[in-house]
């Protein structure tokens, strides 16, 4: 006899079934800001189909159910293949049927990346394994598209709606995606370290083939169809397209050695994988493979930032709605002062990412425009930076709100918290990115005076504003012990892109804690520091409004 359930009293409900779009002012008003007012009624739509129980669930289900390598068949013959849950297949013909991994180059339009970075972090509330091979095949295309007469055949396949999960040769399927390979484990960040070796088949050049020896001791969705892989050529080190099954649909020598148990990201693959006289062929010129490489980069450099966005806006919603519905001491959470002190810092912190990362996809769809191009060049890795660097520490803290269902598997914090740190690791660590900065002011100076240009915008409202970006020009200026001071500066680039757009847009309650909290004292290493008299219940609504 088990003992009568005692009645349940106190515990907040499931938050599930709300639109994930429109709860979340803080996002509509940056699609409207940055260009993409038109789709607001699409995003909606999105949001409300994304934020039904069903898919809640299906992401849940995906990262409860890991893939399984399969690398033979019961006979002994190879496979090299990944079997995943079918609430995988699921997430992944939902998220290309949304068009949310190649949209922006499908239809392409005056705010077409805007809105798509909006449509991906709500995504990114939902699940963030399925983002992986989105986001490879969104920064895959602009560089097969370079090379129209080797990979143009590609294109439609990439461009497609249709998710086709069968193992098998690309031109019989209808839709395809692309992974990439180029950590080693002699070095990821270091790729020049790269061992792997590329022959020339017969001549040599662009769209030739070469084969491929050695190995990547990183290579995640190994189901894809096509990955681009770093490989020494004799002409230095290269970039080469490596798809699944050769032409004449015979499979590729790709030998999956195994996958990788990860802190997180449990839906999607990981794998190590060795090459032995891959077939591959050589994308742009011999010896120029980082900087073809990291065309891709850029792109899902920026999709990093979008997902951890996305992520700690989810947490920050769940952390708001629990503390609106559970009593301690005899009153809601939500209505003791030291509480709203948190919640209303998380939903701060929350809308400064939104706005740096709504921003910035403003500069990807504006490339015409010479400023805009180097906006887009130094705030990718200031973005990627800083907004990922901040989603473990935001999510930790929203998992205290909930208190102890906080830390239970069951709750829909616990595998966000897993999640949170990889978007600072993968596709460049912290230190990389901050390099890059560097880098990216080093290689062209005027960046510095575009940079001056989008901060003096905002000039001339607020003196500790004022103050702040006159120093951070001058600091930018002194190139002295510029690899110590560089995460000083990137966040400070960071904190001042963030600031302006407050200041210039609002809500001045935002923007005044803001600048108080995070200019005057420095990002907070714990929430709740905001000064007494903030509109606490005005910043928590930015985040979560019904
Ligand atoms: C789940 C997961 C999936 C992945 N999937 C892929 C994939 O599909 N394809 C792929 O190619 N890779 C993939 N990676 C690999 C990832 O991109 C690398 O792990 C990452 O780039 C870092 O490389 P590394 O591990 O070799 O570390 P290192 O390069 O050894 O770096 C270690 C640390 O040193 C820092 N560092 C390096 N150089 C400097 C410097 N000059 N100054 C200061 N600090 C420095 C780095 O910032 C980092 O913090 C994946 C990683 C993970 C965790």
């Amino acid at each position: 006899m088990t003992a009568p359930t005692p009645e349940v009293a106190n515990q907040s409900s499931d938050l599930v079934d709300y639109n994930l779009f429109t709860t979340n002012p803080a996002l509509v008003d940056a699609l409207a800001r940055e260009g993409s007012a038109s789709d607001h009624d699409r995003i909606a739509a999105l949001g409300e189909r994304l934020g039904s129980a069903e898919m809640f669930a299906l992401g849940e289900t995906a990262n409860r159910h890991p893939p399984i390598l399969k690398l033979f068949d019961r006979f002994g013959a190879r496979r090299d293949e990944v079997e995943f849950h079918p609430a995988w297949h699921e997430l992944m013909r939902r998220l290309v049927g949304e068009g949310l991994h190649t949209g922006p180059w499908s239809e392409p339009a005056s705010a077409a990346h805007v809105a798509r970075a909006a449509g991906y972090m709500l995504w990114a509330e939902i699940e963030n394994g399925t983002q992986c091979p989105a986001t490879m095949t969104y920064g895959a295309v602009p560089t097969l598209a370079r090379q129209p007469e080797d990979f143009g055949e590609w294109l439609p396949l990439l461009l497609s709606r249709e998710y086709d999960p069968r193992f098998t040769a690309a031109r019989d399927k209808k839709g395809a995606l692309m992974g990439m390979g180029m950590t080693e484990k002699q070095g990821g960040s270091d790729v020049r370290s790269n061992t792997t070796r590329a022959v020339p088949a017969a001549a040599r050049g662009p769209g030739l083939e070469y084969r491929l020896t050695g190995h990547k001791w990183f290579f995640s969705a190994p189901m894809c169809d096509a990955f681009l892989v770093l490989a020494q050529a004799p002409g230095g080190l290269s970039c080469f397209f490596v798809p699944r099954f050769l032409p004449d649909r015979t499979v590729n020598t790709l030998l999956l050695q195994r996958l990788k148990d990860k802190l997180g990201n449990h839906s999607n693959a990981s794998s190590e994988v060795v090459f032995e006289d891959t077939y591959g062929l050589l994308v742009g010129e011999e010896g120029r493979g980082v900087q073809t490489i990291l065309e891709m980069g850029v792109f899902t450099r920026f999709d990093n930032a979008i997902a951890s966005a996305g992520l700690m806006r989810q947490c920050a919603a769940q952390a708001i709605h629990h503390a609106r519905q559970r009593k301690a001491f005899g009153r809601l959470l939500v209505d003791q002062p030291l509480m709203r002190n948190v919640l209303a810092d998380l939903a701060l912190e929350c809308e400064s990412h939104i706005a740096l990362v709504m921003r910035l996809a403003r500069a990807f769809d504006a490339q015409e425009d010479e400023s805009e191009t180097l906006l887009r060049r130094v705030l990718t890795p200031v973005a990627k930076y800083w907004v990922c660097k901040r989603a473990p520490v935001v999510i930790a803290e929203t998992m205290e709100v909930l208190g102890g269902n906080g830390y239970i598997e069951e709750g829909p914090i616990a595998r966000r918290f897993r999640e949170a740190p990889l978007n600072s690791i993968w596709e460049g660590s912290g230190n990389i990115m901050c390099l890059d900065v560097l880098r990216a002011f080093a290689r062209e100076p005027r960046t510095r005076e575009v940079l001056s240009v989008l901060l003096s915008g905002s000039k001339g409202r607020d003196a500790c504003y004022d103050r702040f970006v006159d120093t951070l020009l001058v600091e930018l200026g002194d190139a002295t012990d510029g690899e110590m001071r560089a995460r000083y500066l990137t966040q400070k680039i960071a904190l001042a892109v963030q600031a302006a757009v407050l200041l210039a847009h609002g809500p001045e309650s935002s923007a005044q804690a803001f600048l108080a909290s995070r200019l005057t004292a420095g990002a907070p290493a714990a929430f709740g520091t905001l000064s007494a008299g903030v509109d606490s219940g005005a910043m928590i609504d930015r985040i979560l409004r019904f």
